[in-house]
């Protein structure tokens, strides 16, 4: 009989939604279905899916097997109703924000998230499409009010931020998108839901790159669009046309009453997908199911391992600061208790190391355990020195504004013994700024 998994716990879910054992062959791992299109059963059937009278497997651009089960796990996991697997997390932007937005409107976005976001807000979304960012202090919840007007369709921010540590305070954001009656869209990729789950706090909509934490193993590039299937779209019908009205490209249904709490989803899937065509491969999602089995497992160490290395590196003559939520002195710390589990901070943080550009470029390269490369939520420690790299095109009187000086390094610890990860960053820190005193 077909396992329900629906009110079983976390990691039982974790291992088990979405991923039955495969009914022809018995295969217990779930296959990874490497076809592009899928038969009809009969010209009636082909009619009532490119209609949407039926929604089977149809074309893999749309809907594909193994993505479909990876789509089902993650929507289990966040507490959600539907979710819409994509390429990338950039990509995850897109396709959440494309039924919310027009040309000319707005949306309200936190300035302290993941570079390559504020690239594509800024340099795409408003200048490419006409959605127009209005970048605020997500830490102050008056200033976020004072940017909403009647042209703004959403809020988006980060649960625990990319790279320096922002923890938002998910309630009191939604309570103001409710009042405006416009949907909050936390990208929650640094904390998974592992740590933490938005919509028990409020959010509407949930964004990942799920070539983070979830996949978890630096193997496939993925996102994932999640919904709460909470937000009243026929209520707010003038401001969400594209979930409202009739849609002229399938037959003038309205997507809020043929499909009821999935009609976000759906729409992500037969126009976002269809229309704008990131999808995320068969492959990808497979490996992204895999690494999903032991997420929780690798979200306590990974937690546990930054927590020593921040209080390492707190106590180091060669370092000036570290900006680490999961440290007690941190100012978000009492947010990391109210929202992540057991106090857990993930593990991407950033430090200054004494010195300037110089220094913070030695770090990196003297560095041999870690990986010096742009990614972050392997399963081994990586660094990043962002304002060489990440955040070069941003304004050095911008970066040093939003905690990414010069001298600053972004870590992301992994699983390693944390004895061998303290030791490769003492060697490091010693080389770095030995360097420079005997140039
Ligand atoms: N969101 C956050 C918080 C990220 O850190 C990143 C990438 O680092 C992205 C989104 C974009 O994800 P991807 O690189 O999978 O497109």
């Amino acid at each position: 009989m077909a396992l329900d998994t629906k009110k079983l716990g976390f990691n039982t879910k974790a291992l088990h939604a979405g991923t039955p054992p495969d009914p022809t062959t018995g295969a217990r791992q779930f296959p990874i279905h490497q076809s592009t299109a899928f038969v009809f059963n009969d010209a009636q059937h082909g009619a009532d899916m490119f209609a949407l009278r039926s929604m089977d497997f149809s074309y893999s651009r749309m809907t594909n097997p193994t993505v479909d089960a990876l789509q089902k796990r993650l929507a289990e996991l966040e507490g959600g109703v539907g979710c819409v697997a994509v390429a990338s997390g950039i990509a995850a932007h897109l396709v959440a924000l494309l039924p919310l937005m027009q040309p000319g409107m707005e949306f309200v976005a936190s300035s302290r998230i993941y570079g390559g976001t504020v690239n594509q807000f800024t340099n795409t979304f408003r200048e490419r499409f006409g959605w127009n960012v209005k970048w605020v202090d997500i830490t102050n919840p008056e200033e976020v009010k004072a940017a909403i007007n009647e042209k703004t369709r959403c809020i988006f921010m980060e649960s625990i931020s990319n790279p320096s540590g922002v923890v938002a305070d998910i309630e009191a954001i939604a309570k103001i998108a409710d009042s405006a009656g416009i949907p909050l869209v936390v990208d929650n990729t640094i904390a998974s839901p592992a740590l933490c789950r938005p919509f028990e706090h409020g959010a509407h909509i949930i964004t990942h790159s799920t070539t983070k934490y979830l996949s978890g193993h630096g193997t496939a590039m993925g996102g994932a669009v999640i919904d709460s299937g909470k937000f009243d779209w026929k209520k707010h019908a003038d401001k969400y046309p594209s979930l409202a009205a009739p849609n002229a490209s399938y037959d003038n249904i309205v997507f809020a009453d043929q499909f009821g709490e999935m009609a976000y989803t759906v729409y992500g899937i037969v126009v976002g997908l269809r229309d704008v065509g990131p999808c995320q491969s068969p492959l990808n999602a497979f490996l992204t199911l895999s690494g999903i089995e032991t997420l929780s497992l690798r979200m306590e160490r990974h937690s546990e391992n930054a927590l020593k290395v921040a209080e390492f590196l707190k106590a180091h003559p060669c370092v000036e600061w570290v900006s680490y939520s999961g440290l007690p002195d941190s100012q978000f710390f009492p947010l990391v208790k109210k929202y992540m589990k057991n106090g857990y901070a993930s593990s991407v943080f950033t430090f200054a190391i004494k010195g300037g550009i110089s220094e913070g470029k030695a770090f990196a390269e003297k560095l041999k355990l870690f990986s010096f490369l742009a990614n972050i939520g392997d399963t081994r420690s990586l660094v990043i020195h962002p304002a060489s790299t990440t955040h070069s095109q941003v304004p050095p009187e911008r970066r040093a504004q939003i905690g990414i000086g010069e001298n600053v390094v972004r870590l992301s610890i992994g699983l390693e013994d944390i004895e061998d990860i303290i030791a490769d960053i003492d060697q490091a820190l010693k080389a770095a700024t030995n360097q420079k005193a005997a140039a």
